[in-house]
């Protein structure tokens, strides 16, 4: 394990009253390398795009010789959302799923939808709960979705402790049972795979672009989680930046990465709102229902599975370094802390990808 002392790293901002949210990404990609190189003995440029989708930014430089490839790749994460894992639109199967909470006979799942709900159950098994796709309720009793829009957080209604722990009660990955692809999915309970949805579009989008003959490298971010695939044309490594948590316009360092990595970052920045000087994130520690707090502003995971990363990032930022350091080592997984106070600590594996800015 590896510390680094407090650096530049700016005063938090907990002392607003109220502030409108944040909607940053942990992880950006730095000099993606469109300076020309030569690609394919000729001088292509990469293709490059951005889009947005699962109401996030999509970043796509792509070194190939078709120029329609990113809307190839974009319409892979669009139908995942539209036909997978939107949890508001009627059209995806998870809608479909959160409807019939409750059937007796169960509910019969995609052979793809049954593989992400067991490696699901897997990571929660594993992390004895943090990561745990059944707190859809609670998830809906916090209105996340809705802070993007808010522009001040004066008007927003916290839950009450009551109602929390009302929705609490129905969740809990042990509470559902998933046999031959039949999911039995009890009365209150609703499924929320927004933990994963961006990991699992990295995924897609990998298992997309082998099936295409020639692209010879890319790096795909789904807001803020990062795909690296292939090579650059100048051999040269994809480097990815890691933001500051409390500096949000700076990067701490930046992991350089050959391709196919998956980097997943959770942060208590990049969802918030702040009502009366407190902070409120995102990530929901499943045990009380209230964001999480375990010290740490930041976790960032390194695998070559995008589920994973993306599972692995919510869970590790709920369990804190110490646990969540022995849970990414049973995945085969590096994962990088950054506490409230700017420390970093990164497993041993991580240390030869990341470089710090100081
Ligand atoms: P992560 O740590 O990866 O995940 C946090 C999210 O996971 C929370 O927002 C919550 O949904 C859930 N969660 C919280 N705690 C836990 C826990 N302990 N265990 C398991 N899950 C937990 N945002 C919009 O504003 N508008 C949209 O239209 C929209 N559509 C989306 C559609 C899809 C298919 C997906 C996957 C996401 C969408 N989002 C949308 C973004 C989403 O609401 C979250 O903000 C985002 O997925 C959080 O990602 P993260 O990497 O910041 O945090
Ligand atoms: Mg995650």
């Amino acid at each position: 394990m590896k510390r680094f002392l407090p650096g530049n790293v700016s005063r938090n901002r907990y002392g607003k009253k109220a502030a409108a949210l944040g909607s940053f990404f942990g992880a950006a990609i730095l000099c993606c390398g469109c300076g020309g190189y030569p690609y394919a003995g000729g001088q292509k440029e990469p293709v490059q795009s951005m889009d947005t989708a699962m109401g996030t930014m999509i970043s796509q430089t792509v070194y190939t010789e078709q120029d329609a490839v990113t809307d190839g790749i974009l319409q892979e994460i669009t139908d995942l959302e539209e036909q997978l894992l939107s949890w508001r639109m009627d059209t995806s199967e998870l809608y479909r799923i959160n409807e019939r909470a409750g059937e007796e006979s169960g509910i019969p799942l995609s052979a793809e939808m049954a593989d992400m709900i067991e490696r699901c159950l897997t990571v929660s098994a594993a992390s004895e709960g943090a990561f745990d796709i059944t707190i859809g309720e609670v998830v809906r009793l916090w209105d996340i979705d809705s802070w993007a829009g808010l522009e001040e957080t004066s008007g927003f209604g916290l839950p009450t402790a009551a109602e929390l722990r009302e929705e609490l009660s129905h969740a809990g990955y042990e509470k559902f049972r998933l046999k031959d692809s039949v999911l039995f999915l009890p009365e209150g309970m609703q499924l929320d795979m927004g933990a994963v949805g961006k990991g699992i579009a990295l995924d897609k989008v990998r298992e997309y672009m082998e099936q295409q003959d020639d692209i010879a490298g890319a790096v795909i971010s789904v807001g803020g989680s990062v795909l690296t695939y292939g090579s650059k044309p100048d051999g040269s490594e994809w480097k990815v930046g890691i933001v500051n948590p409390r500096e949000t316009s700076a990067n701490l360092g930046y992991l350089s990465l050959s391709g196919q990595w998956c980097v997943s970052t959770s942060g208590d920045y990049e969802r918030y709102v702040e009502v009366d000087g407190v902070r409120y994130h995102h990530i929901i520690d499943p045990a009380t229902g209230y964001p999480a707090d375990s010290g740490f502003s930041s976790v960032t995971i390194l695998t070559k599975d995008g589920l994973l990363s993306d599972a692995l990032s919510t869970a590790c930022f709920i369990l804190g370094q110490e646990k969540g350091s022995s849970l990414v080592e049973q995945f085969g997984a590096e994962a990088l802390f950054v506490d409230r106070e700017g420390n970093l600590v990164m497993t041993d594996g991580m240390q030869q990808y990341f470089h710090p800015y100081r």
